[in-house]
């Protein structure tokens, strides 16, 4: 008999049995897949970490998740600074005075915050009701048409004016010349992959890959006292109250025979026709020196049973109805949801550590 068993073995399900054995705590992990480590597993190709379920940049201002990260591995020094390409036109992200100077020429802040606001007035936006309005309140019309629209239309599936203000809130807004596309104080890639640190967590823990929950539901169940559940919460409970809506990804691999393809780790294809969102070259996430490289391009699909789900699209409608499984939930005593999938919530890394940690310290306590 488990204690506990783990329903998926992404970074919540490890954190948490990591959390749990060191307690004394017996866990039984399972996991769909093959492999471990959910979203951030990294396949080795050519000797270059490829970051199999998209771009995983590890950044946290918190200093306990910073130290917890690094007591399973140590973490380099990379600092993201994707470049956003809108028909072969190169600006610098995340939107800051490099952005600004090569857009209008500018180069005071306030020459580039007098033409936001010019174009803020122009649009007639005061209070920001959506992520089109929030947008050109933060960085004006003329950003939002060449580096946010299409990106996020692509993106999304949807019109910028039916998503939530919060997704683009997202990016830093700075007048400075700063590319740091976060303004965490922690940041960086682990050093030889994130396998590393899942294969540490899950060090002694008994694990089941290629095991699917629903297909063995009642036999996986009567082996522990308690589940932790990541998987889509309305998955869970049947799909009772309706189907949640999650973006899918599409990941198209090629290795190269050249040792430098584009320069840069991320580079954002904003105009509306390129129909994936971005070119990932994994090396440069690790300085890497091969003879070859991997690109990955990025294409966004509306997710459909048997396809992936990546992000939760919290719009009103989906949040609504996600409202009622949480209800349900919280209302479980042997069952406890966690995860960007069963919370449905847009969480990066370290709030994913974050919220499996404090879930530890409420089991715990
Ligand atoms: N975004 C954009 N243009 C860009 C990059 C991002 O419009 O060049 C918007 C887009 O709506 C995206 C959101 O900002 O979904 C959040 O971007 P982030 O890079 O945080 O997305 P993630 O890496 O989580 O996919």
């Amino acid at each position: 008999m488990y204690d506990y068993l783990i329903v998926g073995a992404g970074l919540y399900g490890a954190t948490f049995a990591y959390e749990a054995k060191k307690r004394g705590k017996k866990c039984l992990i399972i996991d769909r897949r093959e492999h471990l480590g959910g979203n951030i597993y990294c396949e080795n190709i050519e000797g270059i970490n490829v970051h199999k379920y998209g771009a995983h940049i590890f950044h946290t201002d918190n200093k306990e998740i910073w130290d917890y990260v690094n007591q399973f591995t140590k973490f380099n020094r990379y600092t993201n600074s994707p470049i956003a390409n809108y028909y072969g036109e190169i600006y610098n992200l995340p939107f800051n005075m490099n952005t600004f100077n090569k857009l209008w020429g500018v180069f005071t802040p306030e020459e580039a915050k007098a033409r936001i606001e010019e174009q803020r007035r122009a649009a007639g936006i005061e209070k920001p009701q959506n992520l089109e309005e929030q947008a050109i309140s933060l960085v004006g019309t003329d950003i939002y048409e060449k580096l946010i629209k299409g990106y996020t239309e692509k993106q999304w599936g949807r019109s910028a004016r039916e998503l939530p203000a919060f997704i683009i809130k997202r990016l830093p807004v700075r007048f400075t010349y700063d590319n740091n596309y976060f303004n965490d104080k922690y940041q960086g890639i682990p050093e030889g992959g994130y396998n590393k640190i899942i294969n540490k967590m899950l060090e002694g823990i008994d694990v089941e890959l290629n095991v699917d929950y629903f297909k063995n539901r009642s036999e996986l169940e009567s082996k522990a006292r308690k589940i932790i559940f990541t998987g889509m919460i309305d998955e869970f409970y049947g799909y009772k109250f309706g189907k949640l809506e999650y973006r899918s990804l599409e990941f198209k691999n090629e290795l190269m025979e050249k040792e430098n393809y584009q320069g840069v780790a991320v580079m954002n294809y904003t105009d509306r026709e390129t129909p994936y969102t971005r070119i990932i070259e994994h090396k440069h996430f690790e300085f890497g020196k091969q003879d070859k490289t991997v690109i990955t391009k990025e294409y966004p699909a509306e997710w459909s049973p048997g396809k992936e789900p990546y992000y939760p699209v919290n719009n009103d409608k989906n949040n609504l109805i996600y409202r009622k499984y949480k209800e349900l939930a919280e209302k479980e005593d042997k069952i406890i949801f966690g995860g960007r999938l069963a919370d449905y919530k847009y969480y990066d890394m370290h709030q994913v550590i974050g919220s499996a940690l404090a879930c530890v310290k409420k089991e715990f306590k």
